[in-house]
């Protein structure tokens, strides 16, 4: 069956995509190109909601015979010879993949910026970024031009883009979504993820795409005692409120220490530590909120106050280690997975190169960017025989801290199959996504570091493999603040009906110019 666009939608398509540039490539719709597959197994609760719903992927995803980029140079023109799982799993409920997204490329960055094919704008104010790495996923679902989108979430790359666009974001427990099909940046911090315009649809493509898959060993059902996808906590509960102060004060706390060696050390240790403490100063910076996003973050606890739920503010103690544990573990994954990428069997090549090796390296050195090489260049740093110890086990180790921190406040991951699992004091923990709104380009950006440093709201979930939902908490300057809410590992149910129930008291915001094509 063709699939058929709404009246007018192409031309507003066009109006926007040319301002905004969300996508790689877009299906032509008026041909016979994509086709409903025919449905063979039973289709979960939400997939009657997605039939004949067109549907964004991020170009790190596969889709048979679609671009698959990774918003890089090196894989500009590689087509996928397969679909991922998920997709796989929409295309059964009936929904439609219409067009690949831009990214930061292979998923590093949190502007989209990083990407080699072109440059995406947030339609809510063209001359500033829509986030990353998934930033065209979120740019297209924000202007209409797709009721939702697939994206990956790595440290934040769902939930951030989600905030900066103003549209509702889900990162998965690790695991409940099949990463088959995924272009692997981090492997053990990342999943598929879900933008949406709004959290009821959001629900309805989880409950579709989720579920153990036996091309994905990682991947996994939720435990039957986990909370119900649907109605888990509409209207009542109790949530912890991670106060940003309490975090920037940490962090500041760490660097009086840092001095303190410094003065005790001299010589080239106290250069070190000298190092150190001013990357720690913008840390600590990156910490403290800006006043728009603050403003943002008070209304969705009051808002949510006033909505029934019980607020009590929380400390995590080890989140002021999470920035610089999740690129050590990051860095040195990625250093990992992207050793595959030799253009031997696909990928661009040099014009000529004297032997295999020499292809390799110029291919590598021609195909990739700046921000890819850096990493790979961090992750064997960090991986260097010898050295594990202090990096690299070590952040596995903050890793462990951080999920046994969250854990005590929300429960045990595991549901009791290994002993324990009680549930814990709180049903979600909010907490804001990023420490800015959308930011512009040139004088106006962040800096790479500052970027980095500003991943410590999002990073965490990663680390921990728990869920996180990014939503849209208010409007302010003209541009949107979304808050963010994680949960007990397979309770995404729990997370969405709490932002359920504030979107039906404070509806999602929309740009000006934008129109609801898909009900
Ligand atoms: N900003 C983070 C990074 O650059 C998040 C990326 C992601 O989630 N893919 O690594």
């Amino acid at each position: 069956m063709a699939f058929k666009l709404p009246e007018g939608f192409l031309s507003y398509f066009k109006e926007w995509e040319d301002k905004v540039g969300a996508f790689i490539e877009f299906a032509d719709l008026r041909s016979d190109a994509v086709c409903l597959s025919g449905q063979t197994a039973p289709l979960p609760a939400g997939a009657a909601a997605l039939k004949g719903l067109p549907f964004a992927v991020k170009d790190n995803i596969a889709v048979e015979g679609m671009s698959l980029s990774c918003g890089s140079k090196l894989l500009q023109h590689l087509k996928a010879p397969y679909t991922a799982t998920a997709v796989k799993k929409l295309l059964a409920a009936g929904a439609v993949p219409v067009g690949k997204t831009n990214l930061d490329e292979f998923g590093m960055g949190s502007s989209t910026d990083n990407s080699a094919i072109k440059q995406t704008n947030n339609p809510w104010d063209i001359s500033r970024v829509s986030g990353g790495s998934s930033g065209g996923s979120a740019a297209a679902v924000a202007a209409g031009l797709a009721p939702f989108a697939l994206g990956s979430d790595t440290g934040g790359s769902v939930r951030q883009p989600a905030a900066f666009c103003g549209v509702v974001g889900l990162k998965p427990t690790y695991g409940a979504v099949s990463r088959y099909g995924l272009v692997a940046y981090a492997s053990s911090l990342e999943g598929i993820g879900v933008l949406a315009d709004s959290v009821g649809r959001c629900r309805s493509v989880f409950s579709v795409i989720r579920g153990g898959d036996p091309l994905d060993q990682t991947s996994h059902d939720a435990p039957a005692a986990a909370p119900a996808l649907y109605g888990a906590n509409a209207g009542k509960g109790t949530i912890g409120v991670l106060s940003p102060e309490a975090v920037a004060k940490a962090i500041s706390a760490e660097i009086a220490g840092k001095d303190l060696a410094n003065a005790r050390e001299g010589g080239d240790a106290g250069e070190v530590s000298l190092a150190l403490a001013s990357s720690l100063g913008v840390a600590a910076q990156a910490a403290e909120l800006e006043a728009e996003v603050r403003k943002g973050f008070e209304s969705a606890k009051d808002g949510l106050t006033e909505l029934g739920y019980t607020l009590k503010e929380i400390e995590i103690p080890s989140l002021k280690y999470g920035v610089p544990a999740y690129y050590t573990i990051a860095t040195a994954e990625a250093s990992a997975n992207l050793a595959r990428f030799d253009s031997i069997r696909y990928g661009a090549r040099p014009d000529w190169a004297e032997n295999p090796d020499d292809l390799i390296d110029k291919a590598r050195e021609a195909g990739f960017g700046d921000e890819v090489k850096l990493r790979i260049l961090l992750g064997t740093f960090v991986l260097r025989s010898g050295f594990q110890d202090r990096y690299y086990l070590r952040a596995q180790r903050i890793r462990a801290g951080i999920r046994r921190n969250f854990e005590a406040l929300l429960g045990s991951s595991d549901y009791g199959i290994s002993g324990g699992g009680a549930a814990g004091e709180f049903d979600a923990i909010l907490l804001p996504v990023f420490p800015t709104r959308a930011f512009g380009r040139g004088a106006s950006s962040l800096s790479p570091f500052a970027q980095k440093a500003a991943d410590l709201y999002t990073c965490c979930a990663n680390l921990a493999g728990l869920p996180a939902l990014s939503f849209p908490a208010s409007v302010e300057g003209g541009l949107p603040v979304g808050v963010q809410l994680i949960g007990r590992a397979f309770a995404e149910g729990t997370l969405l009906d709490i932002a359920e129930t504030w979107e039906q008291a404070h509806p999602i915001p929309h740009p000006a110019g934008y129109k609801a094509y898909w009900s």
